[in-house]
């Protein structure tokens, strides 16, 4: 019986940790309309279209606006064609 009483403790742990984690993203997810694969966060690149994960993101602020590329080539075509 004392190992029943064991896995539930581990289960609400468990729930509670998932619980505190999945509120926090909410909260970034309130600034950003940003997508979520698999617990990662994933932009798009409005270049290639392709979506990656944000930590590896290259960032142009233009206007006030960040903007996230995959790669410096995509980065340069963003500032090529956006250049004024
Ligand atoms: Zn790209």
């Amino acid at each position: 019986m004392r190992l029943i009483a064991y896995i539930i403790l581990i289960f609400l742990l468990y729930k509670i940790i998932k619980h505190y984690l999945s509120s926090e993203k909410r909260i970034k997810n309130t600034y950003s309309n940003d997508t979520q694969i698999g617990g990662e966060e994933m932009i798009l690149d409005e270049i290639c279209q392709t979506y990656f994960p944000k930590g590896s993101a290259l960032r142009v602020k233009n206007r006030g606006i960040v903007h996230y590329f995959c790669s410096e080539g995509c980065r340069e075509k963003y500032l090529t064609s956006h250049r004024s």
